[in-house]
């Protein structure tokens, strides 16, 4: 017979958190555009979405409601061009976010989180 112990057994072996390697490789799945066009293709992409993510908060002045789910789903559509793009790019989605932290952190430790300039 099946109790609460095997439920949450069960809930516990399904669930798991998408590491961003095996989100990349998944979305690479869906990733048919032109060869000619890597990087352009995912980059101008890649822009759409932040717009459609904008627009989204825009109508939050418009119609002072927030679309949560919306805008949810058009995060995930800045994923996979941010996907598609590290890899036409040669880096995995890990590696960039990675980096990404340790800049933040140097920028912490330096006191240079605010300001302006990539190289901080
Ligand atoms: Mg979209």
């Amino acid at each position: 017979m099946i109790n609460g112990d095997d439920i949450e057994a069960f809930k516990a072996y399904h669930s798991y958190d998408l590491t961003l390697n095996e989100y990349q490789r998944k979305a690479r799945e869906t990733a048919i555009y032109p060869a000619g066009a890597s990087i352009m293709y995912p980059a101008l992409g890649l822009a759409g979405e932040a717009g459609e993510v904008a627009n989204k908060a825009k109508k939050i002045i418009r119609d002072n409601k927030l679309d949560r789910e919306g805008m949810a789903k058009e995060l995930g559509d800045c994923l996979w061009y941010m996907a598609a793009l590290a890899r036409d790019l040669g880096y995995n989605l890990s590696d960039i976010a990675q980096n990404n932290l340790d800049k933040l952190e140097r920028r912490k430790k330096n006191g240079t989180i605010k300001g302006n300039g990539d190289d901080r």
